[in-house]
């Protein structure tokens, strides 16, 4: 009997056990929905948009949910043009993370329109569909950044935002309110902070802004220590000469750069379709976000690509002249 009792105990264990792998990726099932968001009226329309598939004849397979006391992390890589890159970036990110133990998955959102480069819009809305995956935390990363010392810690940050990329150890930049490249934090913190402003086309100044709406929320930015693999080995970027920056001032763009305005973010971000796009690189899933984002061009003219260089204004060019004398200065 008691034999009896123990054959059937296991039998059940097994179903539980095989019912529980073969559903670690199911097809259809069980969306996770995007966390309750309150968007405005007029980014309302975009919920039904979230998390539906680019091909009708493929449907996305989701990820099964995280058992509590699990965190699953979403990488959310800002993309145009960037194939190349991506391949080498998906294989080193597999072996780095595996060696934490990292439990991730990839969004890396694609924009197709034809405005000028939005980073903040595109991390938005790639956050946006983290949520449909579980993912808690997520990491604002570039996709020609590659970590490169076991020390940079990749897991569930638990005393709040922790800037990866941190100046003096990004290949780059290291001036000390830098806060672009690698940036992890849970998404309760990316929500609380309303995310990234989505004024912000072209190159630089909306991680500046970022940083700004992280204060106001009185949330400490963290970073790892000063390793001594420095600015030289710490990361590897794979930035290409070709890889031109849009760093080009036009459409009265500078009129923002030293505003933070929290009313636009993640809760208001728009576009004018979305869909995921499940590809494999280097044998792995990676969610390709495919976006055509919204611009208005009465609020930011300056979406608009190959519009002529603002002049500078009487400070910006007495700024200037201070920054070439210093430079003169230090090199005579
Ligand atoms: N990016 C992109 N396509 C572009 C411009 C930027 O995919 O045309 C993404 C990419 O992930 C890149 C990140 O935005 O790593 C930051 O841009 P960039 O590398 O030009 O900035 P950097 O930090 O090198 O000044
Ligand atoms: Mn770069």
């Amino acid at each position: 009997m008691r034999f009896l009792y123990r054959l059937v105990l296991i039998v059940v264990l097994m179903i539980i056990i095989s019912y529980v792998t073969i559903h670690e990726y199911n097809d259809d099932s069980e969306v996770v929905k995007p966390e309750e968001v309150v968007f405005a009226p007029s980014a309302l329309n975009r919920l039904d948009d979230v998390a539906r598939t680019c091909d009708v004849t493929s449907p996305i397979k989701w990820r099964e949910r995280r058992l509590p006391g699990q965190h699953r992390l979403g990488i959310v890589v800002p993309y145009k043009n960037r194939m190349k890159e991506l391949q080498t970036f998906v294989p080193h990110m597999e072996k780095f993370l595996k060696a934490q133990g990292v439990d991730h998955e990839y969004f890396i959102t694609n924009q197709l329109d034809d405005w000028r480069f939005n980073r903040g819009s595109l991390l938005n809305i790639g956050a946006i569909m983290s949520g449909a995956f579980d993912c808690d935390y997520i990491a604002l990363h570039d996709v020609d950044l590659l970590p490169n010392q076991i020390e940079l810690n990749y897991r569930f940050p638990e005393k709040g935002p922790y800037h990866v990329a941190a100046p003096g150890l990004h290949p780059k930049y290291k001036f000390s309110k830098f806060l672009g490249g690698i940036l992890i934090m849970s998404k309760a913190n990316y929500m609380q902070i309303n995310g990234f402003s989505n004024k912000f086309w072209g190159w630089g100044k909306e991680d500046d802004e970022f940083r700004r709406r992280i204060l106001l929320q009185d949330l400490q930015i963290y970073r790892p220590p000063q390793l001594k693999s420095g600015q030289k080995s710490t990361f590897i970027h794979i930035h290409g000469e070709e890889r031109e920056r849009d760093t080009k001032r036009t459409g009265g763009q500078r009129k923002i750069f030293d505003t933070t305005d929290v009313t636009n973010g993640y809760n208001t971000t728009t576009w004018d379709d979305a869909c995921i796009n499940q590809i494999t690189i280097a044998n792995r899933q990676v969610n390709m976000v495919e976006v055509n984002l919204m611009c208005d061009k009465k609020e930011t003219p300056w979406c608009e690509p190959g519009l002529p260089e603002d002049p500078l204004t009487p400070e910006e060019l007495a700024k200037q002249a201070k920054q070439e004398a210093k430079k003169r200065k230090r090199r005579p």
